[in-house]
């Protein structure tokens, strides 16, 4: 296949089915009204952008253009995952059966500080290699408190598109990762200088206070405040756990993460505020006020036990949501069709099956992550003057969820509930593929050993080797690391 960035570079994409999610409402009820188009079509590109999108009979004349053909597979919008940690994806596998608080003490902080430019690069190949293979095309990361150039180079070489920040932490029990605020603006001045637009706004910078407990007021202020960064989305977790909204409490005279993040002004519009599982109904009327959104992080939240985050009412509320796989240490996949279906799941088991709206679901894993980060008129839907930012599905890469042509009944059920990331055969950020699944044998003949030993460098650093660390679910709680204040 050929590269659509040459000027005037024309592409008809042939498909057996197309979805256009701009036609479903982000509420379930009404997108039942307005179908949108499954059936087989073309996407128009030129230049990387989507020209039109069209039924296949009657094909329009479509002069001096490629013709893409896969009329074998389905054609959908990249996904959009509006909460990643790049740098976490070397811990999977080492963080197993705790809670937060213990998670990010025992294992992710300690495996964070130990990250060296050579296991950073490694982590996020690894990471922007799994957001590919799984048909994320836009992501929103927050790196650790070092080495977030390393993510920004690794992250432009991979084609996807991406807000990313170094993580903000000036309090808190890490030693190794605190930072006071000359060194956190050295952090992001770099990277902002090096990276901000780059490719022609491809690559964003965002600020990335980690959360409430590890930043301190001032600092927070500070940042939020600066001139210098007011046009920067503020990616930060919230309300993720009872444990933390305590914590937050007793750090700020009572406020919760909701109320303190949005207590300042200058952070209208801007914040990014992932999990939002303990909020009341006040919290949830201050992000629609404050025009914040939420990432919905379901199997972070089930894995590490934090609870569930109520969909349906944050929507009800106004609030923009979007989905995020979180880090690989705490799911342990970067995948979104896991999250789609966890989405759902959750939504059935607050609600009641009879609430949950697939083609809602679907929506909010583009369109909708598109809206929370301000990109909608750039991407998360097959819609004209987008960029061709597209996953190609094809139906043998799954042959036993999929038997068939795609199932016409209601498509965006069997994609939510029977689909997987084994369907990918292509991922096309701005026209070209930035993954293909023929390739992968030889991505991973090429970076396999590297990775792996890359990983057992890291744990021993952090102290965390396989020899020395105990079998999940085997650690007493008393054995638990004191909490920071
Ligand atoms: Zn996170």
């Amino acid at each position: 296949m050929q590269e659509s960035r040459r000027k005037g570079h024309r592409v008809r994409l042939d498909a057996g089915a197309v979805l256009r999610p701009e036609a479903l409402s982000a509420s379930g009820s009404a997108a039942r009204k307005t179908p949108p188009v499954w059936g087989p079509g073309s996407v128009f590109l030129e230049d990387g952008r989507i020209v039109a999108v069209t039924p296949a009979d009657p094909a329009p004349a479509w002069p001096e253009s490629e013709v893409v053909d896969r009329r074998d597979c389905w054609i959908v919008p990249g996904f959009v995952q509006t909460h990643i940690h790049l740098c976490q994806t070397l811990f999977r596998g080492a963080a197993e059966g705790l809670t937060l608080f213990e998670w990010l003490e025992r294992v992710v902080w300690p495996c964070e500080a130990a990250l060296d430019a050579a296991s950073m690069e490694l982590s996020a190949v690894l990471g922007t290699h799994l957001l590919a293979s799984t048909g994320t095309t836009t992501l929103l990361d927050m790196g650790t408190t070092h080495h977030t150039d390393v993510i920004a180079r690794v992250v432009a070489r991979s084609g996807l598109r991406a807000f990313l920040g170094p993580a903000i932490m000036d309090r808190g029990p890490q030693h190794d990762l605190l930072r006071d605020e000359a060194s956190a603006r050295r952090e992001i001045d770099a990277l902002a200088s090096a990276w901000q637009g780059h490719d022609d706004g491809r690559i964003r910078i965002a600020l990335c206070p980690r959360f409430v407990p590890s930043v301190s007021d001032r600092l927070y202020e500070r940042l939020v405040e600066a001139p210098e960064y007011r046009d920067f989305l503020i990616h930060t977790h919230g309300s993720e756990t009872r444990e933390e909204v305590e914590q937050v409490r007793s750090l700020t005279g009572g406020r919760t993460p909701i109320e303190h993040l949005t207590a300042w002004d200058a952070a209208a519009g801007r914040l990014q505020i992932a999990h939002a599982v303990w909020v009341s109904d006040r919290d949830r009327a201050r992000l629609a006020d404050t025009g914040s959104s939420v990432c919905h992080c379901p199997s972070s939240n089930y894995k590490l036990g934090s609870g569930s985050c109520d969909l349906a009412a944050l929507q009800a509320a106004g609030v923009r949501v979007g989905l995020g796989a979180d880090g690989a240490a705490c799911n342990n996949r970067l995948d979104p069709w896991m999250e789609m279906r966890l989405a759902a799941f959750n939504q059935s088991a607050l609600r009641g099956p009879d609430t949950v709206d697939p083609a809602a679901i679907l929506r909010l894993a583009t369109l909708g992550g598109a809206e929370a980060l301000g990109l909608a008129d750039e991407t998360g839907s097959l819609a004209r003057g987008k960029s061709a930012d597209l996953v190609v599905l094809d139906p043998t890469g799954d042959p036993g969820a999929a038997p068939g042509p795609l199932p016409e009944e209601d498509p965006a059920a069997w994609m939510v509930y029977a689909g997987s990331a084994a369907l990918v055969r292509e991922t096309w950020v701005r026209g070209r593929p930035v993954f293909r699944r023929d390739e992968e044998s030889k991505w991973y003949a090429d970076q396999g050993a590297r990775i792996a030993e890359a990983r057992a460098g890291l744990l021993d650093r952090a102290g965390l080797s396989a020899k020395r660390r105990p079998p999940a679910g085997t650690v007493p709680k008393a054995a638990t690391s004191p909490r920071s204040r």
